[in-house]
């Protein structure tokens, strides 16, 4: 509140010094006729009475009055510049001051986005694994299905909590230090062994997988292209109702020499205004209080850093009737036989 009154102050003197400005500006137009004209006919009766001109049209033509119309035009000109110049550089200096405020307003909503998300995130799986530890030591004479139920639990806690990790710990790599090492990926085994994983957290998930040309190897970044497909693939899960069903497509478009990854999902789906917002890091739509999945707002960020690493695009579309679409295009070498 005190930030948005103080901007509409700064809105005001700024218009204030743009309106006094063009004022003067104006008075100096006025100003420097003014004086041209009475230069003018002081020198046209002085010219008179000597006896150097008959009439205007005659004082016209002398040299005296053709520089003092050149001196006129000239101040013109350096009033107008200066105004132009005085002008743009306000206007650069409010676009400066926007452009830092925004950004400071973005980095602050990061701030509280990575603290609400990050410490609901990092606590629970502590209190888990704590709770399961409690329980253990108190109850020494607890069958061993149920310990190897809780250690089950107990596991997939810190599995998050390791993940979590890993998240921070590429992203911080990936925007400052990350050195991608392009080598040769044969799509169709890496995508299957992805999958294969993915249904161990999520056995009812369907993923429907193809590949055009089937037998494609691609030339990127092992780390990236599987991090990008990692992602989608999750979040196609994660925000879907019922049974998760996920199309992952990947081809090669031998015209622009790219390939293509389309992950589409019939899930939730993505508010308009929210498309441009998510790939933002750690933003997560809605309340932290009422959304009910897991996650830090990690994964598209990047997503979205990989796919700027290898000079790609993401276009983000609705999947129709129902959910997302992420395409994925990378200038990568392909080749397939
Ligand atoms: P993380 O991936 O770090 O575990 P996350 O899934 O919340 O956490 P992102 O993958 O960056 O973070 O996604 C940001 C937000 O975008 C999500 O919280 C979710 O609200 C929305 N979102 C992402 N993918 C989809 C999708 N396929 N369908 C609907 N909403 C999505
Ligand atoms: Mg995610």
């Amino acid at each position: 509140m005190h930030n948005k009154r103080l901007r509409m102050l700064s809105y005001l003197v700024i218009l204030y010094m743009l309106l006094a400005f063009t004022w003067w500006t104006v008075l100096l137009f006025i100003k420097n006729e003014d004086a041209f004209k009475a230069r003018a006919s002081y020198m046209e009766l002085v010219m008179a009475a000597e006896q150097k001109i008959t009439d205007q049209a005659s004082f016209q033509l002398t040299p005296e009055f053709i520089q003092l119309r050149q001196n006129y035009a000239r101040q013109k000109w350096m009033i107008l510049g200066e105004a132009g110049v005085f002008v743009i550089s306000l206007m650069i200096g409010i676009y400066l001051i926007n452009r830092a405020y925004y950004k400071e307003i973005k980095a602050a909503g990061q701030m509280r986005n990575f603290l609400l998300s990050i410490t609901h995130e990092l606590k629970s799986p502590l209190s888990s694994v704590r709770l399961v530890l409690e329980t253990i030591k108190k109850r020494r004479n607890l069958p061993t299905d149920k310990v190897e139920h809780i250690c089950v639990n107990g596991l997939k806690e810190t599995d998050r909590l390791n993940s979590l990790v890993d998240d921070l710990l590429l992203a911080a790599r990936v925007e400052t230090a990350y050195q991608a090492h392009p080598e040769w990926i044969s799509i169709a085994p890496t995508m299957r062994e992805i999958i294969e994983k993915k249904k161990i957290n999520w056995p009812t998930a369907q993923i429907n997988l193809s590949i055009n040309p089937e037998k494609m190897t691609v030339k990127a970044d092992v780390l990236g292209l599987q991090a990008i497909i990692v992602n989608l693939i999750e979040n196609a899960i994660k925000y879907s109702t019922g049974t998760p069903t996920v199309d992952l497509f990947l081809k090669y478009d031998k015209d622009k020499k790219t390939l293509i990854i389309e992950v589409a999902d019939q899930g939730i789906g993505i508010p308009e205004e929210e498309k441009k917002k998510i790939f933002d890091k750690f933003y997560r739509i809605g309340n932290e209080d009422t959304r009910r999945t897991k996650g830090t707002g990690l994964g598209l960020y990047i997503v979205h850093q990989f796919v700027r690493l290898h000079k790609g695009t993401i276009v983000l579309k609705d999947n129709l009737p129902k959910g997302s679409k992420f395409i994925i295009t990378l200038p990568v070498e392909v080749v397939s036989d």
